[in-house]
């Protein structure tokens, strides 16, 4: 169920709140933008406030059922469903009998998939040599390709030659979340155990240190952070290789880099946040097989970024349309989805959408570091792929290959070793920083939506399905629940208020007093990523909500 966002404050749950608050004041450095002593507790997650010091929890049953496979892979996109297709294709051709599960915190494979997306088919190939045959959702080879510079009423076209990262001669436009669905249906078809709607909430380590597995998130958990009635322990699956694949910015991934110090020989990361719609067009328009990018308006020179409209062939005159903001932007008062909304009303965009209907909405964050940013891959116990460690074609924005590649090789590598029988363990930059003080920047005037090809956040978010459990802790967890206000509020002026492309994060007034406090609408959350890595003050740590929860978005 969605939350009206800045209209939350209904009586019943600043009574909530109001009671939360006496219960739960912690001290605060004064500002100008609180006039109390105190910032009412927003964060009531057990990765912040342990539970074995909280006596809600005393006597609950805490132990957790064990199951053994040989690999664990944690996400269900183009690379964990790779390495788990290719890992079970060699055991069949092998004749070896291994165990592969797949946890996937989706309700459904493919729910929580997005790109643009334009497919370089070389890995897919590799692995499903004879995927016509068998039916797999590619039904839109390019047929053209645009580039163009926009500035505010015109666009310079550029010529893509042979060569060029941006020519997609013998590539195809796709709907990622079918594509990824296929594959989870052949992986399944091979003998992979798939577990949609189960997030890996934690890495689970033998003594020595090495990683033995992960284990599923706990449910029934109340949003104050007690037992319900209900509340199950999640399962622990152990194995003797667990893949992290959880894709850009994996919430597993950062604690691995920070235990095995990962990243202590490459470069930061730094990344993009992408926001897509699909639309149905006027026929007429439709022009199946284009691929369109462009670059320049409505960003200014100092703010990385561009478009893409892609014309797909899938039965009705269908286009995938989207536009990526680098998070190295400087200026806290930019928002990357209402850019996205005023890029579609330039003169060379507008005609494409007028006269048709926008049927989905959703936004993910994307690399944009390049090699030089990929981790060391690998640890005792498991190893990274995918787009988790970074492995996107930056100047192709392209990624998908990629990730099923790396989830091929590393398939490849663990086989052998598993079956060699060689592999046990003993026992068994970033885009923060980059952000101006609001007061050395000017406020963007943004056009209000037009209803027609411009939309208000609320009513795109309610395009991509997104629903999670209402009573949970909020799984977008705050190191120190007063920065917000303390902090990001009083030096840039909020600035998730306008990165979050779901309007999670909003400012209200104090109940109390004047002042603000941050109001997290956590079941509006896209998954996208973007607050865990664009906090100027590093104080958000999303973590995984009760599995099943997040978008839903359909072939995104
Ligand atoms: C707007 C946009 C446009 C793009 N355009 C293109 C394009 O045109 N061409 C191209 O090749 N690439 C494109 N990309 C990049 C491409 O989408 C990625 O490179 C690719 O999806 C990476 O695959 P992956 O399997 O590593 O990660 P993902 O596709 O992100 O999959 C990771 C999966 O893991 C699941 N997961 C994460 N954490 C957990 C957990 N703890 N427990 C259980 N499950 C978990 C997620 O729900 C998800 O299903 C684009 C990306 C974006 C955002
Ligand atoms: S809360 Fe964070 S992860 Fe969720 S949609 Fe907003 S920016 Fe993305």
């Amino acid at each position: 169920m969605l939350v009206p966002l800045a209209k939350l404050s209904c009586p019943a749950y600043q009574c909530f709140h109001a009671l939360k608050i006496k219960k739960n004041y912690l001290p605060l450095c004064g500002t100008r933008w609180s006039s109390t002593s105190v910032v009412p507790r927003i964060t009531t997650h057990y990765t912040i406030y342990p539970r074995d010091k909280d006596k809600r929890w005393e006597g609950v049953n805490m132990e957790r059922f064990a199951e053994e496979a040989d690999v664990v892979i944690v996400g269900a996109g183009p690379a964990g469903l790779s390495a788990a297709v290719r890992l079970k294709q060699l055991a069949t051709k092998h004749e070896k009998d291994i165990r592969v599960c797949l946890v996937e915190k989706a309700a459904q494979i493919g729910a929580h998939t997005l790109s643009g997306a334009c497919l370089d088919p070389r890995a897919f190939e590799e692995l499903f040599p004879d995927w016509k045959e068998k039916g797999a959702p590619l039904n839109t080879p390019v047929t053209e390709d645009r580039f163009g510079i926009l500035t505010e009423k015109y666009r310079i076209p550029v010529p893509i030659l042979p060569g060029l990262p941006m020519n997609n001669h013998g590539n195809y436009i796709v709907r990622l979340g079918h594509l990824v669905s296929w594959m989870g249906e052949q992986a399944e078809a091979l003998g992979v155990e798939v577990y949609p709607g189960y997030a890996a909430a934690e890495v689970l380590f033998h003594e020595d240190s090495s990683v033995k597995g992960i284990a599923t998130n706990d449910v029934g958990i109340q949003k104050d952070g007690a037992p319900k009635t209900t509340f199950e322990r999640g399962l622990e699956l152990h194995a003797k290789v667990t893949i992290f694949a959880e894709g850009c910015h994996g919430h597993l991934a950062k604690q691995l880099y920070k235990k095995f110090d990962l990243r202590a020989n490459c470069d930061p990361q730094t990344y993009g946040i992408g926001l897509k719609e699909l639309w149905i067009i006027d026929e007429k328009k439709w022009k199946p097989g284009r691929v369109d990018h462009t670059v320049g308006w409505p960003l200014d020179r100092h703010t990385y970024g561009g478009s893409f409209l892609y014309h797909l062939n899938e039965g009705e005159p269908l286009v995938a349309l989207g536009f990526v903001v680098g998070l190295d932007y400087q200026n806290p008062y930019l928002s990357p989805f209402r850019e996205f909304q005023r890029w579609k009303h330039h003169p060379s965009i507008q005609p494409t959408l007028e006269g048709g209907k926008r049927i989905a909405y959703g936004a993910r964050a994307l690399n944009e570091g390049g090699f030089q940013s990929i981790p060391k891959l690998t640890f005792p116990g498991g190893l990274l792929i995918g787009c988790s460690p970074g492995f996107m074609n930056v100047p192709k924005i392209k990624g998908s290959h990629t990730a099923m590649k790396s989830g091929i090789l590393a398939a490849e590598s663990i086989f052998n070793q598993l079956t060699g029988e060689n592999l046990q363990s003993k026992t068994i930059g970033s885009d923060s920083d980059q952000l101006k003080p609001a007061k050395d920047c000017t406020p963007i005037e943004y056009p209000k939506p037009d209803g027609q090809i411009s939309f208000d956040l609320l009513s795109s978010v309610a395009l991509s399905g997104t629903n999670h459990e209402h009573d949970q802790p909020a799984h977008l967890t705050l190191k120190d629940d007063s920065i917000p206000v303390n902090r990001n509020l009083s030096i840039y002026d909020g600035p998730e208020q306008r990165f979050c492309p779901a309007g999670v994060y909003e400012f209200v007034p104090l109940e109390q007093g004047d002042g603000f406090r941050l109001q997290i609408n956590a079941q509006n959350c896209v998954h996208c990523k973007t607050c865990d890595i664009k906090d100027p003050s590093q104080n958000i740590n999303w973590v995984v909500p009760e599995g099943g929860g997040g978008p839903a978005y359909n072939g995104m």
